[in-house]
């Protein structure tokens, strides 16, 4: 008997509208759909006026589910893995899963699709051409700031996410970390209503956030440490970029 395929696919970070045509097929043509919080993914698929087999999937339970989710693909299934928002094994579970089913010998196909860490960094103007990604960085003070250094020293834009009642706390830490003056953005609720890129120096975006209520999801992204200028002046010859 043939194998089934495990489909890794992205959904909304926020508006329902970024969902690619594609992910929504294999959604249809999935036999089961393995998803984070099922309230969340139903949510979704009443949306899309598609109904399927659903199976939890989260942090703590993905262990002891990997073996069902692989005997059902071994025994000829098309399985789709969601995560709540954005693409799985981002900062979020899949990456055991994808593993084991490569292991097994299973076809793995990825969909490419909404992630919030690649919205923010393009909306963000920071350099884009090389950069670092920290995921959620680690919540001991010493231990975020190890992170970070680490990362300056790369000498990349860094990427990271953070939730909204750390986010000060962060910020303060990156200004000990990286000067008060290092540039950097704050991407907040992106592809919402009240999306918001919060541009400046650590040291003027972290007065701003004293004085206002701090709401949503955030992106955080640094400017690059030791790196003089991406050479880009404001004014430029379309001919020499190309
Ligand atoms: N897998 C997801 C992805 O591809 O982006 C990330 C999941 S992670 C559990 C959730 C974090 O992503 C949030 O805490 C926040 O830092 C970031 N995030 C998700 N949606 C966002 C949005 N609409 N605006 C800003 N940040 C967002």
């Amino acid at each position: 008997m043939d194998k089934g395929t495990l489909f890794v696919v992205p959904t909304p970070i926020g508006n329902l509208e970024d969902i690619t045509l594609r992910a929504v097929r294999i959604l249809q043509e999935s036999d089961v759909i393995v998803c984070e919080d099922t309230r969340q993914t139903l949510k979704l698929l009443s949306h899309l006026k598609i109904s399927k087999q659903l199976i939890s999937f989260y942090t703590q339970n993905q262990l002891k589910r990997i073996p069902q989710v692989i005997s059902l693909l071994e025994t000829g299934k098309n399985v789709s893995l969601v995560s709540d928002c954005g693409t799985p094994a981002i900062s979020d579970p899949g990456y055991y899963l994808v593993k084991e089913a490569l292991n097994c010998g299973i076809n793995v196909i990825p969909l490419p699709g909404s992630c919030a860490l690649i919205t923010g960094l393009v909306g963000s103007g920071l350099p884009t051409d090389s950069f670092i990604f920290l995921g959620f960085l680690r919540k001991k003070t010493g231990k975020m700031k190890k992170e970070l250094l680490s990362a300056a020293g790369t000498g990349k834009t860094i990427v990271f996410y953070e939730s909204p009642h750390r986010v000060v706390k962060t910020v303060e830490v990156c200004k000990e970390v990286f000067g008060a003056g290092t540039n950097i953005v704050l991407a907040r609720e992106l592809t919402k209503k009240f999306e918001e890129f919060i541009r400046g120096s650590i040291e003027n975006v972290l007065s701003g956030l004293k004085i206002r209520e701090i709401k949503g999801e955030f992106v955080i992204i640094i400017s690059p440490v030791n790196k003089e200028s991406d050479g880009f002046s404001g004014t430029y010859d379309e001919n020499e970029l190309q």
